[in-house]
C-alpha cells in the first residue's frame, strides 16, 4: 500500500511516499511554498524519483500552511499532528519537538505513543523563525545553509538585542560597519533565534528526549545554541525538514488501514 504526504509550507514544498506505513520510497523538497509552482514541482519530482503515479497512491494527505489549497481529494491534517507523527516515526523516544519553519515556531509535547498532548506556537513575530535567518543571510550575502559552519568559527558571538527583524537588520549592518567578524555575527544571529524559541519552549514542560523538526533544524548554529539555551541535547535527523510530509503520509496510511 502506498501513501503520499504533501507539506505545503510558507517557503518550501515537501512530499514523501511511504510503503505500508513503514518504508520511505521517495521524497522531494522544492523551494517555493504556498502560491507558487513549488507544490506541483515537489509532486512531479516525488513521482519521478519513485517511478510511481498518482493513481497508484492508496491515500493522500496534505498538511502545512497551504494544505487547503491542495486539490479536493486529499485528506487535510494539521502540521502539529503531522510533525508529531513524523518525529515519533524517526525518534520513538522523543517527547518534545521544537519545529522552526519559514514563518513560525512551534513546541509540541507528545505522549509515549506519539500523540500530541500540548503545544505552543509563535506565528506573530518573525524573530524566532527561518524568515529572520533568511533576511540576515541576505544582508551578510551568505547562504543560510552555511550558517552552521560560520557559527562554528565564531570567537566572540555578537549580541543582537533587537526583537524586530527590521531593527535587527540595522543592528547587523551597524555591527558590520564597526568591524564585527562575520562568524561572530552569524553566531549572534543563531543565538538570537535560539533564545526566542527557548523562551517559548520553557513555557511548556520540556520532557526529554527533544528533537527539532522543520528546515531550521538543518542549521547547526541554531540547533547547538538552542540545546544550550534549554539545557538539553537535541536529536537531529537529516529528515527533519520532511517530518511534516512524512507525518501526513503516515496519517493517510492509518486512515486507510
Ligand atoms: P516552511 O514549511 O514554512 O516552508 P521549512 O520548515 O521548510 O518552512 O523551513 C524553511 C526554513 O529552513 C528557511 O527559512 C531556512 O531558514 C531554513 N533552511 C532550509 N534549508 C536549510 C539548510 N540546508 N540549512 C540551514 N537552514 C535551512
Amino acid at each position: 500500500m502506498y501513501t503520499l504526504g504533501i507539506d505545503i509550507g510558507s517557503t518550501t514544498s515537501k512530499c514523501v511516499i511511504l510503503e505500508d506505513g513503514a518504508n520511505i520510497v521517495a521524497s522531494s523538497l522544492v523551494v517555493g511554498g504556498i502560491g507558487t509552482s513549488g507544490p506541483e514541482q515537489a509532486l512531479s519530482r516525488v513521482f519521478q524519483d519513485s517511478g510511481l503515479t498518482r493513481e497508484q497512491m492508496d491515500g493522500v494527505a496534505a498538511t502545512g500552511y497551504g494544505r487547503n489549497r491542495c486539490g479536493e481529494t486529499e485528506l487535510k491534517v494539521s502540521e502539529l499532528t503531522c510533525h508529531g507523527l513524523g518525529a515519533h516515526f524517526v525518534f520513538p523516544q522523543v517527547r518534545t519537538i521544537i519545529d522552526i519553519g519559514g514563518q513560525d515556531a512551534k513546541v509540541i509535547s507528545l505522549d509515549d505513543a506519539g500523540r500530541m498532548q500540548n503545544f505552543l506556537m509563535n506565528d506573530k513575530c518573525e524573530a524566532g523563525t527561518g524568515r529572520f535567518l533568511d533576511v540576515m543571510a541576505n544582508i551578510l550575502c551568505i547562504p543560510v545553509n552555511d550558517f552552521g559552519d560560520w557559527a562554528a568559527k565564531a570567537k566572540a558571538p555578537a549580541s543582537i538585542s533587537s526583537t524586530c527583524t527590521v531593527f535587527a537588520e540595522s543592528e547587523v549592518i551597524s555591527q558590520l560597519a564597526a568591524g564585527t567578524e562575520t562568524a561572530d555575527l552569524v553566531a549572534g544571529i543563531c543565538a538570537s533565534v535560539a533564545g526566542r524559541v527557548a523562551s517559548l519552549a520553557k513555557r511548556i514542560n520540556i520532557v526529554p528526549e527533544v528533537c527539532m523538526s522543520g528546515g531550521v533544524a538543518q542549521n547547526s548554529g541554531v540547533r547547538l545554541a538552542l540545546a544550550e539555551a534549554i539545557g538539553q541535547p537535541i536529536e537531529f535527523s537529516p529528515l527533519a525538514q520532511l517530518f511534516g510530509a512524512l507525518g501526513a503520509a503516515l496519517y493517510a496510511y492509518h486512515k486507510i488501514k
